[in-house]
């Protein structure tokens, strides 16, 4: 075995103490027959053994989050604040979070003590604040009569998330849900379950039994808990047409969908090139392309076309691709075989378009899934490359005239996360951005989401958001009392 596929199995069984990895449910560790295995995309190989929750388990966790919700609802706001401040003060000192995620998600360590270490800590240190400190409406009717709103927590949530970045997900999720008062039940992907493990270790210490459960499985365990009639809220990352398939699946209840993106990055002839070139970098290649916000299209104004991308090929070719474990490296490889077949189908449709590849292309003949970052130029806006999400580092880049024509291209894809544009008039960026058909844009920066700010898609890129005050809002319901003096 090579030093490289040691460390990793090493690094997994001291996590795993060698042993499969149980569900939480009432604040007990459950073992199952049926098992699935978890991959080290780095080396391609097992790493762990993961127990399957069926449909009995899920039904189990989901009634013990029903039962603990009355307790954990009806608790004085500073209590429930109090247990969500200890899990971020004993979340930060626990490596292994941090390592479970390299690990099985191939996410580079420089963007995972960044991206997920910190922003769990921080979801939950945020909303702690939040406890106690949510207000409602008094509304005059009359001189006789008045009404009063509540606003009141749902009861069990299901929170369901992607593969990548999987650290990440259960702050900006799970902490919310806790502060408002309900329980959760957390499945997150079968690709990378290993560091939500480590989270229902240190839940399992912390919260009462049953206000945190934690199942595994894939989608056969997310249709039982996202159907399960005592379910009121699903918050959900991952893919469009699954977030389609989950609301059919799931019939009348709240959802809060965090789904795909294929986000246009403007860059306009007196933008700071240097910047424009190393943040469009980042925000393509820092994950191996594999982000919701992945800066996927890049539009340069015709006056820097050339220059730009000269630059940019430039930095492609010197982007760090490698173990994760590097701090230097910061592109791991993709998930699995599958999505690396999937970005290779991508490419030859972008080469069937008539796109010609600038850098990359191809698989980078190492252990595991590793891609290089690739460049197309010449792909028409209507292909399949330049409208779908291909989850992988291959970008396109376009040029532009003026600013009319830019905006209908950028708009032109179904979803509508994210987007970006670079300029130093701060006037033409501030009318851009207030044209652009998405949840957040960045002005001369890319990729940055701060814990205190709302997350979310326009168009098919989801519903609801994610992080500051809204983030706690969509986990209350309003209830109107209406008085009669
Ligand atoms: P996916 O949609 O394949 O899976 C997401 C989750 O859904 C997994 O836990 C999976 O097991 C579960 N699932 C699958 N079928 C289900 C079903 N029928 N019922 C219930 N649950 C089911 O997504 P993925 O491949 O893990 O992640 C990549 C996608 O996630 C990309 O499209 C990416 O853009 C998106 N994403 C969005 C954001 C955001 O903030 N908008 C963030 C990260 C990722």
């Amino acid at each position: 075995m090579s030093d490289l596929k040691t460390k990793h199995v090493e690094e997994a069984k001291r996590i795993t103490a060698g042993q499969k990895i149980p569900l939480l449910i009432n604040g007990e560790f459950v073992t199952t027959q049926k098992t699935f295995s978890t991959i080290d995309p780095t080396i391609g190989e097992e790493i762990a053994e993961v127990c399957v929750a069926g449909e009995s388990e899920v039904n189990l966790a989901v009634e013990t989050a029903q039962r603990s919700f009355e307790s954990w609802s009806e608790l004085p706001p500073r209590e429930r604040a109090k247990y969500l401040k200890k899990f971020a003060d004993v979340i930060k000192d626990v490596k292994d979070y941090q390592i479970a995620e390299i690990l099985d998600s191939g996410l580079p360590r420089s963007i995972s003590s960044r991206l997920s270490f910190g922003s769990l800590r921080r979801a939950f240190e945020y909303y702690a604040e939040w406890c106690d400190k949510i207000t409602s409406d008094v509304i005059s009717i009359s001189s006789q009569s008045f009404d009063f709103t509540l606003k009141e927590p749902f009861g069990v949530v299901a929170v369901i998330t992607s593969w990548n970045v999987p650290g990440m997900f259960l702050g900006p999720k799970v902490a919310p849900a806790l502060a408002a008062g309900n329980t959760v039940v957390i499945k997150p992907s079968e690709y990378s379950p290993l560091p939500a493990y480590v989270f229902s270790k240190i839940a399992k210490e912390v919260f009462p039994p049953g206000v945190v459960n934690v199942v595994f499985g894939g989608a056969d365990t997310g249709r039982f808990l996202v159907s399960h009639k005592d379910v009121w809220v699903v918050s959900f990352t991952g893919g469009t047409e699954i977030g389609e398939l989950i609301v059919k699946q799931g019939g009348i209840k709240k959802y809060i969908l965090e789904l795909g993106g294929k986000s246009p990055n403007i860059i306009f002839e007196d933008a700071n090139l240097d910047s424009a070139v190393f943040m469009s970098s980042i925000g393509m290649f820092s994950l191996s392309g594999q982000m919701c916000a992945a800066s996927s299209r890049i539009f340069v104004h015709k006056k820097i076309y050339q220059d730009f991308v000269e630059r940019f090929v430039n930095v492609a070719k010197g982007f760090s691709v490698g173990d994760p474990f590097d701090p230097a490296v910061f592109a791991g490889p993709l998930i699995s075989q599958k999505q690396l077949e999937r970005v290779e189908s991508f490419v030859d449709e972008g080469k069937r378009a008539g796109g010609r590849i600038l850098f990359g292309g191809s698989r980078i003949s190492k252990t595991g899934y590793f891609f290089e970052p690739t460049i197309f130029v010449d792909v028409p806006h209507n292909s399949k490359l330049a409208q779908e999400e291909v989850f992988g580092p291959v970008l396109t880049i376009f040029d532009f005239e003026s600013e009319d024509e830019v905006v209908k291209y950028a708009n032109s894809t179904k979803y509508g996360l994210s987007a970006a544009v670079f300029t130093k008039d701060i006037s033409k960026a501030i009318k851009t951005a207030k044209k652009l058909r998405a949840g957040t844009v960045w002005i001369n920066t890319y990729g940055i989401i701060p814990h205190n700010a709302p997350w979310g898609g326009y168009k098919m890129s989801g519903v609801g958001r994610e992080g500051g005050k809204e983030g706690i809002e969509e986990l209350l319901q309003i209830k109107n009392v209406y008085v009669q003096l």
